[in-house]
């Protein structure tokens, strides 16, 4: 028997290489492996005649294998094996990579199914690239049905990934069900043994996605429960008030660089306004109110002066704030952002993050040392901006009065709550301030993210362009970088960004590498290149930015580690490589890279799409506005993933999708329901379990 807690490596099969590509996509227990969907299911019991098969097509094909051979190449350890294989109604080309055992599989006259996506290449005719295949006289694991296909990683190929699911599925203990059989009737949810049964091995989809509806209940009201039971611990321990200094607060708009938007005022007044409410009522009604504000603005509209603003009227105040950012190159950006606006009000802060650490004071700079980065918590009243390194223990300041969490949804709730619940030692809470550029419609982030208030920030700095959005196939891209050199020669810079090609290289270093090459070589020949990938080191990192920023590279190939936040006002032209790989979500995060500045600024998404998939990347030509965005690719795909996409890695939610409303607001109600008579879940262990391992899975960039 297998139990949910017990390590993968109990899975009789899991070899070595299996449990490192396991660990790879975050799958280290039996439980999690149960509750890591397929990315998407094949329908074997369609088949589709070669004749029939249109570029671009996903098909399945059941056919007969002519003969398969080894192809001579060049690069070394690349070996690329290319079968022939015939229907009946006419013949096709498939190529497999690295995989030598196809030679023994595929015997002449084997009968196997095909799944794959359908691509013209001469001389060949019709191909399939790395199909995913399936003897025909085993209809056991997937032929005949519907297939689940999951997300793979390293060697794991999909049949070895199904046949370790089914062993687990045989043989798994199945823990007691956390919602009863009168709720489920009541909600019309299958049971959970029921639910990873239909995931994993469906009948149809629609019983598939039977399943998936149950599971993303339990995500969400787990996400709920365990954001409900932090707001209540908060409520209950009250925020120190931050009175509101006028003077201050003048002095500190008339010093900004720019005037603000009436949105950033509105944001900032809100704010200030939650903070001053803080303590009197505590006094007045022994139960205290602190801030817990979602400010939600389009990238590029500003969040961070608020953040600023904010932070600096509590130092005024003589407390401390702090600003959680998820990545390094974002929190140093904050910091030099807030140097500038800091620069004539004389307020310490710091960066905190593993590979740095900095105090700055007016404009001096002095780097730290772990000690004196504690001593300046103990201390207090100070400004810290920081990565999860501001997290270890002794980092945040006592009198933590404001915290700031940028890009929320890239932390985990634990995360979030060790921050405002145990850094205070007088049992008050800090203010919170969370800000994202998720384009989530109002009603739905109400639902998710209970209680907060929301500010948008919509209205964009004055004098902002629309980017220009080109979508460009074949030929077009020339375009692209035509566009780029001119932009170089007006001393601008410009992005170039690549997918993730293959998942088992999550950090995307083949591909800038080779785009790199290539271009270095062709059409970018001559410009100053630079290269950003997850594999670089910190440091690396950073001296890659700098030398974007202020330095000679002139244009930067990198992966989507840009997504999120990245600040260089001169950059004017962004290039999106294999655009249709996107979601329409991170494409408009990408865009908005570029058009940070009064410049004109252009964005072209290359693609060799066609098709549906064109017509999707098209409409980022009409659209500007994020939100409206977010719409339009709810529309088109009639589903989504809540928050964020795959790419952006391990999200709190992975399971419930933006249109799964109704199974929001009922997990929501019932989660409201729990907490009112059972605030410290005693009384529902199974939930407490799940609320807990919610915390532990919290997982940073
Ligand atoms: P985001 O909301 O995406 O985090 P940022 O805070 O990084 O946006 O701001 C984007 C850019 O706009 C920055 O270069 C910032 O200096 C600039 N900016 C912010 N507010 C204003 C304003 N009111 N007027 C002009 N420029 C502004
Ligand atoms: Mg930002």
């Amino acid at each position: 028997m297998l139990h949910w807690e017990e390590p993968v490596s109990f899975v009789k099969g899991a070899t070595a290489p299996v449990r490192k590509a396991w660990e790879s996509l975050g799958i280290r227990t039996i439980g999690d492996l149960l509750l890591t969907l397929p990315r998407r299911y094949d329908d074997f019991s369609r088949i589709t005649k070669i004749s029939d098969a249109q570029n671009g097509d996903f098909v399945t094909l059941e056919g007969t294998v002519i003969k398969c051979i080894k192809l001579n190449t060049f690069r070394k350890r690349f070996a690329v094996f290319r079968l022939m294989f015939d229907d009946g109604s006419g013949k096709l080309a498939a190529n497999f990579f690295n995989q030598p055992w196809v030679l023994e599989e595929f015997k002449p006259g084997r009968k196997i199914f095909l799944s794959g996506k359908i691509a013209i290449k001469a001389p060949y005719g019709k191909t399939l690239i790395s199909p995913i295949w399936e003897p025909a006289e085993a209809r056991t694991l997937a032929a005949g049905k519907v297939a689940p296909v999951y997300g793979l990683a390293g060697t794991l190929i999909q049949k070895t990934y199904r046949r370790l699911m089914q062993y687990v599925l045989e043989n798994v203990e199945w823990p007691e069900d956390a919602v009863s059989e009168v709720d489920r009737s009541k909600l019309k949810l299958l049971n959970q043994e029921e639910a990873i049964r239909a995931v994993h091995e469906p009948n149809s989809s629609d019983h598939a996605e039977e399943g998936r509806r149950r599971l993303a209940f339990d995500e969400v009201l787990g996400y709920q429960l365990a954001l409900g039971a932090e707001r209540m611990k908060a409520t209950k321990a009250g925020a120190p008030a931050i009175t509101f200094d006028q003077v201050f607060a003048k002095k500190f708009v008339e010093s900004l660089p720019y005037p603000l938007t009436g949105d950033q005022k509105k944001a900032v007044w809100a704010s200030l306004q939650d903070m001053e409410r803080g303590e009197p009522m505590a006094r007045a009604l022994a139960s205290a109110v602190p801030m817990r504000r979602l400010i939600q603005g389009d990238v590029g509209s500003g969040k961070t002066v608020v953040a600023a603003f904010l932070a600096a009227h509590v130092h005024r105040h003589g407390f401390s704030a702090a600003l959680l950012a998820p990545t390094d190159i974002l929190a140093r950006q904050h910091a030099a952002t807030f140097q500038r606006l800091f620069a004539s009000h004389n307020i310490p802060f710091a960066l905190v993050t593993r590979t740095e650490k900095r105090l700055y004071q007016g404009r001096e700079e002095e780097v730290l040392k772990n000690e004196q980065v504690e001593s300046l918590a103990e201390q207090g009243n100070v400004v810290l901006i920081g990565t999860h390194a501001l997290l270890e223990q002794g980092r945040l300041p006592k009198d933590l009065a404001l915290a700031v969490v940028d890009e929320q949804h890239r932390f985990g709730v634990g995360q979030r709550e060790s921050m405002i619940l145990e850094t205070r030692s007088d049992g008050h809470v800090p203010h919170l301030l969370s800000m994202t550029a998720t384009p989530i419609p109002r009603t739905l982030a109400l639902t998710l993210y209970g209680d907060l208030d929301i500010s948008l920030i919509i209205e964009k700095p004055a004098g902002r362009l629309p980017i220009k959005t080109f979508v460009c196939q074949g030929q077009g891209r020339e375009k692209a970088y035509q566009a780029i050199r001119d932009a170089v020669a007006r001393k601008e810079k410009a992005y170039i960004v690549c997918p993730l090609i293959d998942p088992s290289d999550a950090l995307g270093v083949s591909s800038v590498t080779e785009e790199w090459k290539s271009l270095s070589k062709g059409p970018l020949e001559g410009l100053k290149l630079g290269l950003l990938h997850g594999r670089l080191k910190p440091k690396e990192k950073e001296e890659t930015m700098d030398a974007f920023k202020n330095g000679d590279v002139d244009v930067l190939i990198a992966t989507s580690v840009i997504e999120v936040g990245v600040d260089v006002p001169q950059a004017t032209v962004i290039a999106i490589e294999g655009a249709e790989r996107f979601g329409l979500a991170q494409l408009h995060q990408l865009r908005g890279r570029v058009g940070r500045s009064n410049l004109p600024s252009t964005c072209f998404l290359l693609t060799d799409t066609e098709g549906s998939g064109l017509e999707r990347l098209m409409t980022m030509e009409r659209v500007q506005d994020g939100f409206r965005l977010a719409e339009e690719d709810l529309k088109l795909r009639g589903s989504g993933q809540l928050l964020g996409t795959q790419q952006s890695g391990h999200e709190a939610l992975t399971i419930a999708r933006i249109t799964d409303g109704d199974i929001i607001s009922n997990a929501r109600e019932e989660a409201r329901r729990i907490l009112d008579t059972d605030p410290d879940l005693s009384k529902h262990p199974l939930w407490k379990r799940a609320v807990e391992g919610m915390r532990d899975s919290a997982h940073l960039e």
